[in-house]
């Protein structure tokens, strides 16, 4: 390609809508520009990474025994309401009507589609295992689009489903899927960890996200330096219990508190530690209210808690919820507590606590479980880096990620709700058994940028750079700088390398700053001093590494370059 005829609009500002240094740089080298909120084209360039992406994975998919087809981006009602998923989605479902009035939704995920498909059209186990894949827009009414690709409304998926006869056959899906993940990531250049991950709204019994990452992560994960356990914090488990404290119970006393309604005013205002208080959280679950009662020194791992109730609808009550359920703001306790409680296990096994006391204005000591108040217990905190493994009792260490992909079991999940079965050997009719794969492509090109860049632009890991290495010549006026230029760019082209040729009237401080910041892994510059030896220059932009090769055998030069990059 020549760099004249390339449509990449490079800006020399920050745009002031992007947040993150992937949009950031991802409009600056002119990969992307926004057409509504959340929704994006791809210039050339940007659209060279995601083929290349979509290329790794799809090698890797097909390798792993998974066939590539398409299905419809409209989805009809009646496909969701059959697996009860209509209603419960929620606004992030991007519904729309037809001329007649009939409800379809712009797929979010296509669980429903490929059930479905494959319950009308397989019905033996001869015709198992089954896994097909696709790589297409998906839909999501996000409230809040941001951050470019990560957090979008239309965005680029690869989500594969597999069907089995039974839970070992999905075991084996399952590995051929994680597995293959692994080298997908691999390919790409990325550091990235399987982690341990919540179900979520799919449902089912087992998961697994691979992140990327980033300090810009949304995500947090815990890891063992000793063995192979990482989780996302809100699966996370400690390996330390909460050991019931050895003081003795202290008579509970009530103390005047004013002002105080957070639990630094009261543990400063009472010279507590942290430790001492408990925190109240308000929670709306399935309109019910529940207050769930954690150590003030600790946080709330929502999805936990959740989970543990079991509800579809769980957030943190508005003034409004809290007007009507009645309680103090500020001043919430469980001693007397009309309302659901959940008490967090650490707070059980805790002695003389500070708790609110229902009360405007006031404050309980030496409170404790069992004695004062009662709840239901479980494990609602988050865990800390710090804490111990709960596998192998090695220290977990604190990261940040980006979701880049996740694998799940969904067992009979969908089977069971739509009815989809196959017949055994003995003529008998079992629900298919399933799991179902995803990988954001658009979110893996954002989370490589995030991991990959320096205050010049991005660095692209070789497997996905939109080429891999820009010619410079350093005046496209000379004749003699252009024909040799040429002449590698050919030759490189004949070897299947992707070149680009800056052959724009351009000063080559501005060509170099391009170069740079659209993240070609290497550079050729091409000059007069050193044709004037024999010689062209190259430039590595992960590492800065530079040097000169002969001009006469550059082609080879280039590709042993190329080779010991990344
Ligand atoms: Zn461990």
């Amino acid at each position: 390609m020549k760099y004249s005829q390339l449509f990449a609009p490079t800006l020399r500002e920050v745009p002031a809508e992007a947040e993150i240094v992937s949009h950031q740089l991802m409009l600056r080298a002119g990969m992307m520009r926004k057409v509504a909120s959340g929704v994006y084209s791809y210039l050339p360039l940007g659209w060279r990474v995601i083929e290349k992406i979509s290329g790794i994975v799809r090698e890797e998919m097909n390798a792993a025994g998974a066939q590539e087809l398409m299905f419809p981006i409209v989805q009809p009602a009646e496909l969701w309401q059959s697996s009860g998923r209509w209603d419960v989605y929620g606004d992030e479902m991007w519904r729309v009507k037809d001329r007649h009035g009939r409800d379809f939704c712009l797929g979010p995920t296509h669980e429903e589609v490929a059930t479905s498909l494959v319950m009308s059209e397989v019905s033996s186990y001869k015709q198992l295992p089954l896994m097909i894949y696709q790589i297409q827009n998906k839909y999501r009414d996000e409230r809040r689009p941001r951050f470019g690709l990560m957090r979008g409304r239309e965005f680029i998926m690869k989500d594969c489903y597999s069907f089995d006869r039974d839970d070992d056959a999905l075991d084996i899906s399952y590995h051929k899927m994680y597995d293959a993940y692994a080298k997908i990531f691999d390919r790409c250049g990325l550091d990235y960890r399987p982690v341990r991950a919540d179900n979520g709204a799919i449902g089912g019994s087992s998961s697994h996200e691979f992140m990327v990452l980033a300090d810009n992560g949304e995500a947090e994960i815990l890891y063992c330096g000793h063995c192979d356990y990482a989780a996302n914090v809100e699966v996370a488990e400690s390996g330390q219990s909460a050991a019931a404290e050895a003081e003795d119970l202290r008579e509970v006393e009530k103390v005047l508190t004013p002002d105080c309604r957070t639990i630094e005013d009261v543990a400063a205002y009472l010279k507590l530690d942290t430790k001492k208080t408990m925190k109240a959280l308000f929670y709306m679950a399935d309109e019910t209210p529940v207050l769930i009662f954690i150590r003030g020194d600790r946080r709330l791992n929502e999805v936990k808690v959740q989970n543990f109730l079991g509800a579809r609808l769980f957030y943190m009550g508005t003034d409004a919820d809290l007007a009507a359920a009645g309680v103090v703001q500020g001043f919430i306790g469980p001693c007397g507590q009309k309302l659901r409680v959940l008490i967090d296990e650490e707070v059980a096994s805790a002695r003389n606590l500070c708790c609110g006391a229902n009360e405007e204005g006031y404050h309980l000591v030496n409170v404790n479980y069992g004695r004062d108040f009662e709840g239901e217990r479980g494990f609602f905190r988050m865990v800390e880096a710090g804490e111990t493994c709960p596998v192998c009792g090695g220290t977990l260490t604190g990261a940040r990620g980006i979701e880049v992909g996740q694998v799940f079991k969904l067992g009979k999940k969908y089977s069971v709700a739509m009815g989809a079965a196959y017949l055994d050997e003995n003529g008998k009719a079992n629900p298919f058994v399933m799991g179902c794969y995803g990988i954001g492509v658009g979110r893996t090109m954002a989370a490589a940028i995030e991991q990959n860049y320096d205050e010049n632009g991005i660095v692209w890991p070789k497997a996905i750079a939109p080429f891999h290495v820009i010619i410079v010549p350093v005046s496209e006026k000379s004749e003699r700088q252009m024909s040799a230029a040429n002449e590698l760019y050919t030759a490189l082209k004949d070897r299947g390398v992707d070149v680009l040729l800056d052959d724009r009237a351009e000063r080559a401080g501005v060509k170099f700053k391009d170069a740079d910041l659209i993240g070609i892994p290497l550079r050729i510059t091409i000059g007069d001093k050193s044709l004037d030896k024999g010689m062209v220059e190259y430039k590595l932009r992960k590492t800065g590494e530079s040097g000169l090769i002969p001009a006469e055998t550059a082609a080879d030069e280039v590709a042993r370059l190329l080779d010991a990059a990344d």
